[in-house]
């Protein structure tokens, strides 16, 4: 049974906010994601009020649950502290300006994404999403952050998986970001690259409990609450999946473009297409695929071997019309530098394996351009 945008905004006519008014007309709802019986949207407010406003929120959150129909609703409060005295009703976030200087990139209205804020200082911000976990998602982040970097672009990590935090481990760094006098999380620097991770702030299997609307605030806060500086790319290694955490993030999260890892048996390659519809969804354009673990190259004598049906994501990329942006091999290299904390690009910049991260980051850099042109 579909629940349309407009039973959801008449359930909504009954709750009231904090100030008093409807929450229809307060000017703080995203644009509502409503479809098959599930329903998205969050509620943005300045980061000081948000405790007066969990009550609103879950009042919202049991008027959509009423609607006949809804199966799921999942409605997160978003908080951003600004610089400055808080305004009691903020402008429409396509208005307003950032600290760079960059105009804000609009979104077509009724987009989910049409009314949330660039980050200050970041020019691009990108996804690189899976269908599922293990494929090499956080690998291939984390070398595609240092292949940018190679290209001589200033770049930044954000490890957002919350529930199975790699970075500390791709990484050797384990340290707790400082705060700086504002009162920011300092990301952490290795490898030319401002890192942050979840992993730095809580234990591991803490990570695993923590449900949507709590995500999403620990995100916003790592998105909005560290101390980035300039960066001319942030590559944002996504939770494994494209259930409904993962399409709050994509709508939460100001992409200028995702990024899809797959590996090449069939079924993560339906899990790819699955990501890509959810990028669709929320209007990020994709980048591309990269097929991770692609063919098996020999660590004695460089022999290729195609075992797992090698080209099942080029061939994949050409049928869904997104463009495919590279194969890196099953090789030994890859997982031992990954996991002693010290990344092949970075360990072994001159070796072949380096050289495929670079080309895949440089052809990421080309469709950045395009998709920003384009927007
Ligand atoms: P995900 O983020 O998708 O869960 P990881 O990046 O943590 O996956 O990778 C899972 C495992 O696979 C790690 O041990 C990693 O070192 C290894 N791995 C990733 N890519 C490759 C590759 N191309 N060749 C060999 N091992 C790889």
């Amino acid at each position: 049974m579909s629940v349309t945008q407009q039973q959801v905004l008449d359930a909504l006519k009954q709750v009231k906010t904090p100030r008093g008014v409807a929450l229809v007309d307060a000017n703080v709802l995203s644009a509502i994601t409503a479809g098959d019986g599930k329903v998205f949207f969050s509620i943005n407010v300045e980061a000081t009020e948000a405790r007066a406003w969990e009550t609103t929120r879950a009042q919202a959150e049991a008027a959509v649950r009423a609607i006949p129909g809804v199966t799921l609703a999942m409605i997160a409060l978003t908080a951003e502290r600004k610089a400055g005295a808080a305004p009691a009703a903020p402008p429409p976030r396509a208005a307003q300006s950032t600290a760079a200087g960059h105009r804000p990139h609009q979104h077509p209205p009724g987009s989910p994404m049409s009314r949330q804020a660039e980050i200050p200082g970041i020019s691009a911000v990108i996804a690189v999403a899976s269908g599922k976990g293990g494929v090499g998602k956080s690998t291939t982040a984390l070398n595609l952050a240092l292949g940018l970097r190679d290209l001589g672009l200033k770049v930044g990590l954000l490890d957002a998986d919350i529930y199975g935090p790699s970075v500390p481990r791709l990484t050797g760094l384990r340290d707790k970001p400082a705060l700086s006098a504002d009162r920011k999380m300092v990301p952490l620097e290795r490898f030319g690259l401002s890192i942050m991770s979840i992993g730095f702030l809580i234990e591991e299997d803490r990570a695993m409990v923590w449900r949507g609307p709590m995500v999403m605030q620990a995100l916003t806060q790592m998105l909005r609450e560290v101390a980035w500086g300039t960066l001319d790319v942030l590559v944002v290694d996504m939770p494994p999946g494209t259930g409904d955490a993962q399409l709050t993030l994509a709508q939460n999260v100001p992409l200028k473009g995702a990024v899809i890892v797959s590996t090449p048996q069939d079924l993560s390659l339906i899990d790819a297409r699955r990501g890509l519809a959810m990028f669709r969804q929320v209007n990020v354009p994709v980048l591309g695929i990269i097929e991770n673990m692609s063919y098996f190259q020999c660590p004695h004598c460089g022999t290729r071997s195609d075992i797992f049906g090698h080209g099942g994501a080029r061939h994949e990329a050409e049928k869904l019309g997104v463009p495919f942006l590279g194969e890196i091999p099953l090789h030994i290299e890859i997982r031992t530098t990954s996991d002693e904390g010290k990344p092949v690009v970075a360990s072994a910049p001159d070796g072949p394996h380096a050289a495929i991260y670079r080309a895949i980051a440089s052809a990421v850099r080309d469709g950045l351009k395009d998709a920003v042109a384009a927007a």
